[in-house]
Order: structure tokens, then C-alpha cells, then sequence
């Protein structure tokens, strides 16, 4: 089945009574036993909820595994996973994840005993260097966030199985419409649906989807024993939204490539990053496993030029807002917003500068989006 149609159909015909076309919300907390030991399939709304499993099947079958568990965010997402490990356990990631994982990464779960090296995933060498005995698990996020850099999924992945070391991917950038790690051999591919899988900045929400019975059925019991699963209002958001995931790729793709294009020929911008162009340096490994660019960019900002502060308020369509993946258009600065739990040794070290612009592009008309980019940057200092 196509993508297009998946998103639409799977899981979302539940109602038997009346039929209806969308999906119900049961906001109820229990569900009454029929006698002792015989229930319709759920007791406890944290345990299993119709709704919620209507969304869980919807992102499994979009990812191609064969289940799902929808969290509260996409925090929680990553939290859970994590708690199949203990401690003792290493864990080998990159050095320009998202910044809420680094801070759980480097501040939360060194106190209870896991430890972590990040190290650039783009040269394997250094990943294989920080394999050690104690290495349970790579945690993979690509494209990067905000530098669009791009991890070799089959490399990284081939070399941790080499190892029978768990992977997960966080697939949150690129969304299952362009990227599908299952297909990389990948263990476990988490998300943060607040982003595009839900796409219209109305909900938080997160996802982690598994392809093999045993780590499904871990899975599921550390989101109901840790009391991270999604509630029904928020999951019956995220089915609505989801429906309409490839257009809204295609479309925020196809204007994030015309804005790269045009912020790559202005003066007062010294770097385009956005896989869609030429310019990128990773053009094989994008091809081979990417299925498009995605709607996210960055830039550096000639600050002798424009005023980042003037910039930002000139935008008419550019919300100066964290986060991303939505209907609207955002913009905003790593160094100071997204990022700034990294440090300063760690926004270096991963190559962000106070320069570094990035942009949610959202599904606006491109021509306005550029009229306006165009207004903010011809602002001189
Ligand atoms: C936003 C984001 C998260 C965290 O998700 P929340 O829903 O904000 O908790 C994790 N990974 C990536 C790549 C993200 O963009």
C-alpha cells in the first residue's frame, strides 16, 4: 500500500456502533470487566487505549514495523527507550543531536549510572573507537539538528549489529515519507510527533516504533511502567494530523528547496546547509538513503551585515519560535534558543555558531516567504 494511503486508512476505523469515518476519542481512564479475567482488550487508559492504538498502528505501518507506542512527547519517547538499558551501559551517539536528548544524555542519565560518548557519527572510525565492552546501544539522529549533517545508517548500523549492540534512530526530521531506518536494520526508530508526524504545532507528542516481537514487548512495558503513554485527546490530534503527512511533506520540502536556492545566491548569507543542495557535501549518502531533502535549513548569517535582532523582527511569516515541522514557517538561533543546554565547548564543538539561523519552512506560499526573507536581509546595520 502506498504511503499516501496508509496515513489515511490504517488503524482509524474502530467505531462498530455507528461507523464512523474518523476515529472516536474514549477519554475514559478504566474500562469495565465483562467477569473476572475477561476484559474487551483494555482495562487502564496508561496500559491501552482505543484511541491511542488507532495512532500507534497508523506510525507503524508509515515506518514499517509492527508496533508502536505513542508517548506523552517525544522526550518521553527517547526516556522509555532508554530504560532498556541499566546501569552500566554505554551508549555511543553523535555530537549534534537534538539539544533535549544531549541535556538527557549528558545531565540525567549519567546519574544513574549510564554513561555516553558523542562523537562525530559521521566518521566511523570515530564511532568504532568509542565502542567499548560496556556499549549497548547507538543512538543515531539524521539528518542533524540544525547543521543537516547526514549519518551513514547502513555503516553505523552495520557495525553496531557486528557487535549485537542495540540501534535506534530518531527520525523525526525526515519523517517515514523520506526516510525509513527499518529498512537499515535499525532496532528501534523513535519520533517527536510534535514535529511533522502531527504538523500542525497544536500537540506534543512522541513515538517509538519497533520491528521485532521480544524488543516490542519491552518497549511497551517500560511506557506503562514508567506512565509515559500519550494521552487520548493528544493521540486522536496526532491521527488527524498524520493523515496528511506526505502532502505536507512535499510541500514543505519543495519550498524549503526554493529558499535554499535563494539564500544561497545573497550576499549577507555566508552558508547554506540543506541536503537538497548541490552544495551539500554528503550528495551519495543523501541519495542512498533519503527518499527527498525534508523542510528543515540553516544558515549563517552575515552579522556585520544585518542585525540578527532587526532580522527576526523585520519576518512577517517567520514566527521566531523553537520548534518545528508545522503548517506555519519558523525561525530561530541555536546558539541562544534550541541549543543553548549544549554549553558553549558544545555548540562548538558540533559547529554551531552565533551566526547559525535555523528555519522551519513551513507550507505557505513560497513567494512570500522569500519576499520576506528578502525584506529582513536587505535591512543594513
Ligand atoms: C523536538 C525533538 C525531540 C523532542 O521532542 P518533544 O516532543 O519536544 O519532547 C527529539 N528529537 C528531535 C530530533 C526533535 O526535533
Amino acid at each position: 500500500m502506498d504511503i499516501r494511503t496508509k496515513s489515511v486508512h490504517t488503524g482509524v476505523y474502530k467505531d462498530k456502533s455507528y461507523n464512523s469515518v474518523t476515529t472516536p476519542i474514549y477519554p475514559s481512564s478504566t474500562f469495565a470487566f465483562d467477569a473476572l479475567g475477561k476484559n474487551r482488550g483494555y482495562d487502564y487508559t496508561r496500559s491501552g487505549n482505543p484511541t491511542r492504538a488507532a495512532l500507534e498502528e497508523n506510525i507503524a505501518s508509515l515506518e514499517g514495523g509492527i508496533g508502536c507506542s505513542a508517548t506523552a512527547t517525544g522526550m518521553a519517547a527517547i526516556t522509555a527507550s532508554m530504560f532498556l538499558l541499566k546501569a552500566g551501559d554505554h551508549v555511543v551517539t553523535g555530537d549534534d543531536i537534538y539539544g533535549g536528548t544531549y541535556r538527557l544524555f549528558s545531565k540525567v542519565l549519567p546519574q544513574m549510572g549510564i554513561s555516553f560518548s558523542f562523537v562525530n557519527m559521521r566518521d566511523l572510525k570515530k564511532v568504532k573507537a568509542a565502542i567499548t565492552s560496556k556499549t549497548k546501544m547507538v543512538w543515531i539522529e539524521t539528518p542533524s539538528n540544525p547543521l543537516l549533517n547526514i549519518v551513514d545508517l547502513e555503516e553505523v548500523i552495520g557495525l553496531a549489529k557486528s557487535k549485537t549492540i542495540l540501534t535506534a534512530v530518531d527520525n523525526t526530521f525526515l519523517s517515514p515519507y523520506f526516510q525509513k531506518p527499518f529498512e537499515f536494520g535499525a532496532d528501534l526508530v523513535v519520533h517527536s510527533t510534535t514535529k511533522y508526524i502531527n504538523g500542525h504545532s497544536d500537540v506534543v507528542g512522541g513515538a517509538i516504533i519497533y520491528n521485532n516481537k521480544a524488543i516490542g514487548e519491552r518497549v511497551r512495558y517500560m511506557v506503562n511502567a514508567l506512565g509515559v503513554s500519550q494521552a487520548p485527546f493528544d493521540a486522536w490530534l496526532v491521527l488527524r494530523g498524520v493523515k496528511t503527512l506526505s502532502q505536507r511533506m512535499e510541500a514543505h520540502q519543495a519550498n524549503a528547496l526554493s529558499i535554499a536556492k535563494f539564500l544561497e545566491g545573497h550576499k549577507n548569507v555566508q552558508k547554506v546547509y540543506y541536503p537538497g543542495l548541490i552544495s551539500h557535501p554528503q550528495q551519495d549518502l543523501i541519495r542512498k538513503q533519503m527518499k527527498g531533502f525534508g523542510g528543515m535549513l540553516a544558515f549563517e548569517l552575515n552579522t556585520k551585515k544585518v542585525e540578527l535582532n532587526k532580522f527576526f523582527k523585520k519576518l512577517k511569516f517567520f514566527s521566531l519560535a523553537e520548534s518545528l515541522g508545522g503548517v506555519e514557517s519558523l525561525i530561530e538561533h541555536p546558539w541562544l534558543m534550541s541549543h543553548s543546554s549544549m554549553g558553549v565547548e558544545g555548540l562548538k564543538k558540533s559547529g554551531i555558531t552565533k551566526e547559525t539561523i535555523r528555519v522551519s519552512v513551513g507550507i505557505e506560499g513560497h513567494n512570500d516567504l522569500i519576499d520576506d526573507l528578502s525584506r529582513a536581509l536587505a535591512t543594513a546595520k
